[in-house]
């Protein structure tokens, strides 16, 4: 175990130049420290009037530098600016040397460092992220209540249509697929209140017709996506109902295909006997980059949105309990395959319990994976559970099976 928390220093350049790149290949960046979390990003480039693409949690905690950005890392502001945003690592490798990974040096290890899994092929000491200026968003908040499953088949295949047009559009959004309801936040980003409110109003006024008057939403604005983040995810951190993190908690996902049919997705969620989340962190930006240029997993780049389920226990609760969520959770997964084509899924909210981790996280960049980090790791010093060569080892990673 490496304890990476102290690492946390950042530095803002306007004139960044990847190592071993022409003189005129100059960015705006921030560079992290590998134990830097969100919220020291996001308070960095907003200094500098910058905005970097991340993820979003109560406090800002989900790391920046780490799990998040091997794992793929999604966030709002991905379908606008996509997953691809950083330049340059500084990583200490197994055998002990600081090594710089990007497009000109040791570029395998860049490959597999966006998207191959954390943990896996070196420690990241640092991370360079491409900033772009800040810019206002648009946000929609919907509602629809429903009570016949007629009524539900409508609005979630609804919902799941209008989420290529907004995707690729730019926009990213939190959808909930509840028992009796759908509901969600819409986030466009350089787009003024009432710009979002006409794009938004066809499908806003098809919640209302179909649900009899149950259905609507509601519209604002924000100056920047800071100021958005700070006020919804840091403000209200630790208040009562806040409770996104220390809980107890499996989480499954399924990466919705931008070729699935509306209406098969929308029996296949409505299936599932507990709330679907759908991030729609994919789509635009995301789709528009060839599949083998990163070692994320090929599935994201035909993604619209990621569909996820959880089963979570009290504190203290029997393993019978415990037991219990992970056998739901396996059937909640086993229908949320009707939303994937290939049953890719997000890695970072992945199942410890997939049947084939290798094609659902890593899907067909396994094997060049595997070979990169032979390349950097021989002796497999880095293990993680479900992560790439994790299938060598016993349950517990202790001893080597393969
Ligand atoms: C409340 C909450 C909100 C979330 N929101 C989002 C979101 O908006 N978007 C999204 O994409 N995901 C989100 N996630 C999922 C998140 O991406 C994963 O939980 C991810 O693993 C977090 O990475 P971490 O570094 O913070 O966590 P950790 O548990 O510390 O690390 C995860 C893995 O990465 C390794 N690692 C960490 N740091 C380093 C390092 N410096 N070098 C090498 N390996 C390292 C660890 O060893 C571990 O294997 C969220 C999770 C939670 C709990």
């Amino acid at each position: 175990m490496v304890w990476v928390h102290h690492m946390k220093n950042g530095t803002f350049s306007e004139t960044f130049i990847p190592e071993g790149a022409p003189s005129n290949a100059s960015f705006s960046t921030i560079t992290i420290g590998g134990g830097a979390q969100w919220i020291d990003a996001y308070n960095l480039a907003n200094q500098h009037g910058q905005l970097v693409v991340g993820g979003i949690s109560e406090g800002g905690t989900v790391g920046a530098a780490g799990g998040w950005l091997a794992g793929g890392g999604h966030g709002v502001l991905s379908p606008r600016h996509g997953v691809d945003n950083v330049l340059e690592f500084k990583v200490v490798i197994a055998d002990g040397s600081l090594v710089t990974a990007n497009a000109h040096e040791n570029s395998d290890l860049f490959w597999a460092l966006r998207g191959g899994g954390g943990a896996t092929y070196a420690i990241v000491i640092s991370v360079t992220y491409k900033t772009y200026p800040s810019f206002g968003l648009g946000l929609a908040m919907f509602q629809a209540n429903f009570t016949s499953p007629d009524v539900a088949q409508k609005l979630v295949a609804a919902t799941v249509r209008s989420i290529r047009n907004f995707a690729d559009a730019g926009w990213g959004g939190y959808l909930y697929i509840l028992q009796s309801a759908v509901a969600g936040i819409w986030v466009a980003p350089n787009t003024s209140q009432s710009d979002t409110e006409a794009a938004f109003t066809p499908y806003a006024s098809y919640l209302y017709n179909v649900t009899g008057g149950q259905g609507g939403a509601l519209y604002n604005s924000t100056s920047s996506f800071y100021e958005w983040f700070y006020g919804s995810f840091i403000l209200t951190s630790g208040q009562a109902g806040s409770s996104q993190v220390g809980g107890n908690v499996y989480i499954a996902s399924r990466l919705l295909s931008r070729e699935i049919n509306p209406d098969d997705a929308a029996k296949a969620i409505l299936s599932v006997p507990t709330t679907v989340g759908l991030n729609v962190v994919g789509g635009g930006a995301v789709n528009r980059i060839d599949p083998s240029s990163t070692g994320l997993n090929p599935s994201w780049r035909h993604a619209l949105a990621e569909a996820y389920v959880t089963e979570s226990w009290d504190d203290g609760s029997n393993v019978t309990v415990i037991q219990q969520a992970a056998d739901n959770l396996k059937k909640s997964t086993d229908i949320l395959e009707g939303v994937a084509t290939d049953s890719g899924s997000y890695l970072n909210e992945g199942s410890l319990f997939e049947r084939n981790f290798k094609n659902a996280f890593y899907g067909a960049h396994y094997s060049s994976l595997r070979a990169i980090k032979q390349k950097y790791d021989p002796n497999s010093l880095f293990v993680v559970p479900t992560g790439v060569a994790s299938d060598e080892w016993d349950r517990d990673l202790t001893c080597r099976v393969g």
